[in-house]
């Protein structure tokens, strides 16, 4: 039998592999783009007609190109951007396969004009089916304009396979959003059939997205910002009452360029976790700027899959910058941080003169110990505090369970969860400043804040007691009765019910009073009243100035008002027993209203720190 195998013509070869790079104009549309940013472009047009099938031109103002590189860049594999294969691990460009002007001119008619800076005329080369038909020297502005006419003009089943003209057109301005938001330095503007779609000049990201999709979508986003050795993580998401059905705006980009990454995706939605209705998605324009080394561009033709070295590590610490912005968008407009350190002093009644305040200090007093061993008043109430305390093991025992089963997304949290170095005799824990509570972790110290601790427990457990519509309540053997105003006394009445699942059982009294009969098991040892009023307080500044589902300014106002307070000291047992149950939250990072409980030293940046000095 003869020998049967040859080796296929260029042209057949280009055409062979421009199915996989151009499958429609929008692809074209893309390499034209990248080629023009690879180029060192300040201004880039784009000209479109019929969709693309008839014209797609990209004119740039880049380096532009001599004669025969014009003639070369035709060539399949040729390119200017990568020589060796190491430098394959080394990408900045966005080309470097030297396939894509190999692909297009074997399916299309082109036209290159295209002129260096220094050089006085250009040159003109038009193709068609991956021949050089002429090339001739002409006049034109420095950089390269492409103009490719009639794709697919030789492979009709591919242009009798595209869409409609609205959907061609859709996803060709689906590309030039891409690369347009990645490169907010440079001005882009597109154009079909006569009609200009986007005109942007040079901005910052924030005026590129609102250049680009509206000027309502500045009030809309939240910045993003994290720095590691592994990824700096940067750009904006979008606040969660502006989240949508549709998977609008979604957009990761790594060094530059946008990818597709349903894993990363994942790691977005999910800090997003009730924040959103059911079936919403998130928007977000995030940059991602890794070491070239540690990602693979070189998976897919269009390049817009990556493998990345550290994914796993990527994906948590998206995830905690995402958490991290949300949690200061929350807080923006909130009374919440101010109240923090600020005394409360209400103003002195008329003829009023100032009394030096007598405390009485119970040294012997552990908010911790009503939950281990009930210092009962009465047989009843000792049942009622055992259970509490078994509800809060068997929530720690879930925690743990579930946080395992939460695997990935939890991952990050686990890990400190597991350093602290649970109930050892080893375990030293300082209280500093009468706030943060100090402890070592094996990988170094960790600070927590003793107040957005206590608040984020008491806030998920709250937001338990009320899906779960029971809540546990501490009777009091001496029923308490304060006095309100008329609106706060109105506001309570319609909380009553929600009230008793958080613990509170509450009398309405009349003339404005209301009686106590039980409180939260966690409050037992608190001056009623102030919970009471701080309760209010911080509930009608939640309701009117943060847009909070129902339950979570119950939760959060409830937190807020029984939790320990910064100044309170605190003893070593309650210290460890704060942390062990800031680590059985879902989220223990993070106070409700969004300022972090945790900040960590590990001991690289300790050791770091005395290397610099
Ligand atoms: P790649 O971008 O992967 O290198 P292309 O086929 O897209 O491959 O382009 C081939 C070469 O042509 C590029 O490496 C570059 O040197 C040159 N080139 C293409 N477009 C432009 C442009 N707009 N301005 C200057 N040079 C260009
Ligand atoms: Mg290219």
């Amino acid at each position: 039998m003869p020998d049967i195998i040859q080796l296929l013509p260029d042209s057949v070869a280009n055409q062979i592999a421009a199915g996989e790079v151009i499958q429609r104009p929008a692809s074209a549309v893309k390499e034209l783009l990248e080629n023009a940013i690879d180029a060192g472009s300040q201004k880039i047009q784009v000209i479109i007609k019929d969709a693309g099938k008839t014209l797609i031109q990209v004119i740039d103002d880049g380096c532009g190109m001599s004669e025969t590189d014009a003639r070369m860049s035709f060539e399949r594999h040729a390119t200017s951007k990568i020589r060796t294969a190491a430098e394959l691990f080394s990408i900045k460009t966005k080309g470097f396969r030297g396939e894509a002007l190999a692909s297009i001119a074997a399916i299309a008619h082109v036209e290159l004009k295209s002129r260096l800076r220094e050089r006085e005329t250009g040159t003109r080369i038009i193709m068609e089916g991956s021949e050089i038909i002429s090339q001739e020297p002409c006049s034109t502005p420095c950089g390269t304009s492409f103009a490719i006419k009639n794709l697919f003009y030789n492979v009709p089943a591919r242009r009798n396979f595209l869409k409609s003209e609205s959907v061609e057109m859709r996803h060709i301005i689906e590309e030039f959003e891409r690369v347009s938001l990645a490169h907010p330095d440079v001005a882009f503007s597109l154009h079909h059939n006569k009609n200009e779609l986007f005109n942007l000049p040079t901005a910052t990201l924030r005026q590129r997205i609102v250049n680009m999709f509206g000027s309502k979508y500045n009030q809309k986003l939240v910045p993003l910002e994290e720095k590691t050795h592994i990824v700096s993580v940067n750009g904006f998401i979008g606040k969660p009452e502006y989240a949508r059905k549709s998977r609008g705006e979604q957009y990761f980009f790594v060094n530059n360029r946008f990818i597709k990454s349903a894993y990363l995706n994942h790691s977005v939605s999910s800090a997003f976790d009730h924040l959103l209705a059911r079936g919403n998605h998130p928007s977000y324009y995030i940059f991602l700027d890794v070491d070239p080394e540690t990602i693979d561009i070189n998976i897919h033709p269009t390049k817009t899959e990556i493998k990345f070295r550290d994914e796993k590590a990527i994906y948590a610490i998206v995830n905690s910058a995402v958490k991290k912005s949300l949690g200061q968008y929350n807080i923006t407009p909130s009374i919440d941080f101010e109240q923090e350190n600020s005394m409360n002093i209400a103003p002195l009644p008329k003829g009023g003169t100032i009394k030096a305040p007598g405390i009485k200090v119970n040294y012997d007093y552990n908010p911790f110990e009503q939950e281990k061993k009930p210092s009962g008043r009465s047989e009843s109430m000792r049942g009622n505090k055992g259970q509490s305390s078994q509800h809060w093991e068997d929530l720690y025992k879930i925690s743990r369970q579930s946080d395992e089963e939460k695997s990935e997304k939890q991952e990050i949290f686990r890990k400190d969860e597991n350093e602290l170095e649970s109930k050892d005799i080893n375990r030293v824990v300082f209280q500093l400043h009468r706030r943060y509570i100090m402890t070592h972790i094996k990988s170094g110290i960790i600070f927590i804040d003793q107040q957005r601790a206590h608040e984020r427990i008491l806030y998920e457990k709250a937001m338990q007691s009320l899906d779960k519509n029971r809540g546990h309540s501490q009777q009091q053997l001496f029923p308490q009765t304060v006095e309100l105003s008329t609106p706060d006394y109105e506001l309570l009445k319609d909380l009553k019910e929600d009230l008793y699942q958080l613990g509170f059982d509450l009398e309405n009294f009349g003339h404005n009073c209301i009686v106590i009969n039980g409180i939260p098991a966690e409050a037992v040892n608190g001056n009623i009243k102030k919970i009471i009023e701080d309760f209010i307080e911080q509930y009608k500044f939640s309701v009117n100035n943060l847009k909070l589902s129902h339950s979570e300014n119950m939760a959060r106002s409830i937190a807020r008002s029984i939790c320990i307070k910064t100044g309170k000291v605190l003893q070593a047992e309650e210290m460890m027993d704060l942390a062990d149950r800031l680590f059985a939250c879902e989220m223990p990072y993070y106070a409700p209203n969004g300022k972090p409980t945790i900040v960590t030293f590990s001991l690289e940046e300790l050791n770091e720190k005395f290397e610099n000095k």
